[in-house]
């Protein structure tokens, strides 16, 4: 599998290593050949090293692509990011052994994305990447997608594209130079615009040429069926039939005109198309071209290539071939002439030719879309009992959908062999299992701070039907070589107790939690003030940047009284509020009157149009009239706001949001400089709507227009939310003497350099800051992903103020005095992720100076080729 350490393989009897006269070495080892077919050259220069031109490698890598070639002719690519990620031992040679199988990442239960991942030996495909689905993948530590350059998008909506930011993200992390999204128009231009917003990001989005109708590469071919809205579809296909139609081509039938979707006849009726050739010239009169439609979804049809025929050794035999270059050859599907002149085809010695049955990918949106599935040409294709029959079909359709009659008659068509996967919303959501296990341990140490979390479980009993299959998250199908349902993987319905119950029998963390109970209740007993349960603030997303296992971006909910929420920064919060809240999630959203972005970094905006719209679902879902949420972000958001009113055809959004810009907020002499006046109405607007006496947004020392907020409340509490900012004198004058400072503190104390080039605070200037701005009480919260389940701190030399925030954890003004007793416990129960957290410190040290070193090496030597 790729990538993993290999032992290099002995190449055994089939391996010939031709030189040409040229000096060209041509690698015949039939392994390789196999899979990367006559193009495989490997061109050693003069001073043995090899440079690699393996049209792949070098379309991943790049030129700076090396390929020493050892003595036993394997070749070991010692290029050094590669080697950096899989060690010393890599080896570049993959055998592929033609396993495929498809992965339910997350099958779609509530608040959790549909998306599957197809996987082969070097390759895999995703389908679909709502929100949370690379959070899923890292949490459940099954595929880390690092195989993956092609995302392929169903429908262009949120719910399956709300995570591709993320996911391009955490990809360039893992050292995927550019990723490729096939599906509807625009889906690139969301993600693009969604990744403008993260800091440093370089990978490369690009998307499928319009003119293309099918993705082909070594391992599979992918062909990309249209599905339309009614009007469309008949208005451009009024009289096609199918069942009397078997031409796959006729929905492009160049009578059908349209002037805002232009392309050649030659383009449009090309069933394949390589990437490398466009249509050859362009005509006035051009046809309509549903794939680039914008209300187009797609359907998919995946085909894997048939694996390469076996050779039968008996057969060989008989025919007087002994084991060597001959085979190879035959293998290769070339004849070969024995020493007495006779010729023996392949068919005579190899095994018959495989034939995959096609994978189908499904997603009808709404009844709309109904006329056109049940008439779609290429998937009809594969309905019944033929050569094509699918295999399996992943219905990615809401579950009243796969129950509408109609959508059952075109599930009826297939034949009876194939099988169906449904993926929707009563399918279990039991995904996230590092969430799951972090807070079963925190909910032993407090159980009020941090409550048990609501994970629906799926709502309809599982099919009976053995080709009837609901999805669960990390269930695996076996396409080759066996065709089997496997849910080995997939967590059991009682996990969260069977957490419980690990946590119970360790005698260490029980002690612990035990002693930090004690301390806490002897503490209460002193303290007669019950306190008031509002202000109460709950953190939804603890970690900066990019969202993890353990941690989502950043999102800060603040239940200011009875009637009244305020949402600070929204980098993804509905899935955790779903989490948190369960059925009672309505209550919240409905109570939510604003919502603060600090700056426009993805990590701390992107889950806002999500979390907007199901505010509005849940006012219509309580019969309440739809009043819109105040917006109170920096005027730059606007771009954002018109590609998500483009993308997604919301012209509603004015109607669900009104928009004040923060700059319009602040105040002398902490103010930046705007286009029109200020309005003084706005600030009343703002603080009727909160029931607050002041709100203030304040210029802070991140990205341009980042700013922190202070609000003080009509009862008198006073808080302070720093945004991402490095310390910050206009937020500590602003902010003095607070009830509470919720400070980002992205890094360790020591990482000051480190921690000043990307304009954020370490531990020790969060505290510092609190302290000069005499906050009664600070929460450090942006923690960097290098740190899993607590950052590192060295608390003892601080004072005793300040707690650490988690996803999810819930604080009141009265509960801030257990919160700095809580970090002695916490580093106990998680010492494993500090000690490794310092390992990791000291080992990423030893290798900046040894990849420094290597490559002065590297470049001394490619100045030598
Ligand atoms: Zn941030
Ligand atoms: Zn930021």
């Amino acid at each position: 599998m790729f990538p993993v350490k290999k032992k290099p393989r002995k190449c055994g009897e089939n391996c010939v290593n031709n030189v040409a006269d040229d000096g060209i070495s041509i690698c015949s080892m039939w392994k390789v050949k196999r899979k990367y077919g006559e193009n495989f050259v490997n061109i050693v220069a003069d001073d043995g090293i090899s440079i690699c031109s393996l049209w792949k490698i070098n379309r991943k890598f790049g030129e700076n692509c090396v390929n020493n070639v050892a003595d036993n002719g394997i070749s070991i690519c010692p290029m050094w990011k590669t080697k950096r990620k899989y060690g010393e031992n890599y080896v570049n040679i993959v055998t592929d052994d033609g396993t495929i199988d498809l992965r339910v990442i997350s099958s779609g239960g509530r608040g959790t994305p549909k998306s599957v991942l197809l996987n082969t030996t070097n390759e895999s495909y995703l389908f679909n990447c709502g929100e949370n689905t690379y959070r899923i993948s890292c949490s459940s530590r099954l595929d880390k997608f690092s195989k993956t350059e092609n995302i392929f998008i169903t429908h262009k909506s949120w719910d399956n594209i709300g995570g591709l930011h993320g996911m391009a993200l955490s990809l360039e992390a893992a050292g995927v130079p550019k990723v490729t999204l096939h599906g509807p128009t625009g889906i690139e231009t969301v993600t693009r615009d969604a990744i403008f917003f993260a800091e440093g990001c370089r990978i490369i989005i690009g998307r499928q040429q319009p003119w293309m109708t099918t993705y082909s590469d070594d391992n599979v071919n992918i062909t990309y069926v249209p599905l339309l809205p009614v009007e469309k579809e008949q208005f451009h296909n009024p009289s096609k039939n199918i069942s009397t139609s078997n031409n796959s081509d006729e929905n492009t039938n160049s009578n059908n005109v349209c002037q805002d979707s232009l392309i050649t006849s030659e383009g449009a009726s090309k069933s394949s198309t390589e990437p490398s050739s466009p249509p050859t010239k362009r005509k006035k009169l051009s046809v309509y071209m549903p794939l680039t439609d914008p209300d187009c979804t797609y359907a998919y049809i995946i085909k894997p290539h048939p694996r390469p025929r076996s050779v039968d050794l008996s057969k060989c035999a008989s025919l007087g071939l002994k084991p060597g270059p001959l085979i190879g050859k035959l293998k290769n599907e070339e004849s070969v002439t024995l020493p007495d002149e006779t010729v023996i085809h392949p068919d005579q010695v190899l095994m018959p030719k495989e034939n995959p049955k096609p994978i189908l990918v499904v997603e009808c949106p709404n009844e709309d879309y109904l006329y056109s599935l049940l008439r779609s040409e290429k998937l009809s294709e594969c309905q019944g009992d033929n050569d094509n029959s699918a295999e399996l079909v992943v219905h990615m359709s809401s579950y009243d959908m796969v129950n509408n009659p109609q959508y059952q008659q075109f599930i009826q068509r297939f034949s009876s062999s194939t099988r169906h996967m449904f993926l929707h919303e009563k399918t279990s959501t039991l995904s996230l299992t590092a969430v799951l296990e972090l807070q079963s341990n925190l909910n032993m140490l407090n159980s009020t701070i941090f409550p048990q979390l609501h994970i629906p479980k799926q709502q309809i009993e599982d099919y009976k039907s053995e080709n009837h299959i609901l999805a669960k998250p990390f269930m695996k199908y076996s396409y080759r070589p066996k065709k089997i349902v496997s849910v080995e993987d997939c967590l059991p319905e009682d996990f969260e107790g069977k957490t419980r119950d690990q946590i119970a029998g360790d005698i260490n963390i029980m002690k612990t939690i035990t002693d930090y109970k004690e301390l806490i209740s002897s503490k209460q007993s002193t303290s007669k003030d019950k306190g008031s349960d509002f202000p109460e603030v709950v953190f939804l997303g603890t970690a900066s940047s990019v969202p993890g296992a353990f941690r989502n971006c950043t999102s800060i909910l603040l239940h200011m009284d009875e009637e009244t929420n305020l949402l600070m920064d929204c980098g993804g919060s509905l899935s955790q509020l779903l989490m948190l809240y369960g059925d009672k999630t309505d209550e919240v959203l409905i109570k939510l009157k604003a919502i603060f972005i600090s700056h426009l970094h993805a990590d701390h905006h992107l889950g806002m149009s999500g979390l907007v719209f199901e505010r509005k679902a849940a006012l219509a879902r309580a019969g309440m009239e739809i009043t819109p949420i105040l917006l109170i972000a920096p005027v730059q958001i606007i771009s954002w706001l018109r590609t998500n009113e483009e993308q997604f055809r919301v012209n509603s959004l004015k109607e669900v949001l009104q928009l004040v810009y923060s700059q319009n907020l602040m105040r002398e002499p902490y103010t930046v400089p705007i286009k029109n006046e200020r309005d003084p109405t706005l600030l009343e607007v703002v603080k009727s709507k909160l029931n607050c006496t002041d709100f203030l947004p304040v210029p802070v020392l991140h990205s341009k227009h980042a700013c922190g907020l202070v609000i003080t409340h009509k009862s008198g509490w006073k808080i302070v939310y720093s945004g991402d900012t490095m310390p910050c004198k206009a937020l500590i004058e602003t902010g003095k003497d607070c009830d509470l400072l919720i400070h980002e503190a992205t890094l360790q104390s020591d990482m000051v350099a480190d921690a000043a080039k990307k304009r954020h605070s370490t531990v020790k200037q969060a505290i510092e800051v609190g302290i000069q701005m005499q906050a009664k009480f600070q929460m450090l919260t942006h923690f960097s992903q290098r740190y899993k389940r607590i950052p590192l701190i060295e608390h003892k030399q601080f004072h005793n103020k300040f707690g650490l925030a988690y996803d999810f954890m819930k604080v009141k003004l009265s509960d801030v005095g257990v919160l700095n007793d809580m970090i002695d416990p916490l580093a106990e129960i998680f010492k494993e992720d500090l000690e490794y957290a310092r390992k990791k410190e000291i080992d990423n040290k030893q290798k900046s100076k040894h990849i420094s070193k290597r490559l002065g090496n590297l470049s001394e030597v490619l100045k030598a080729v």
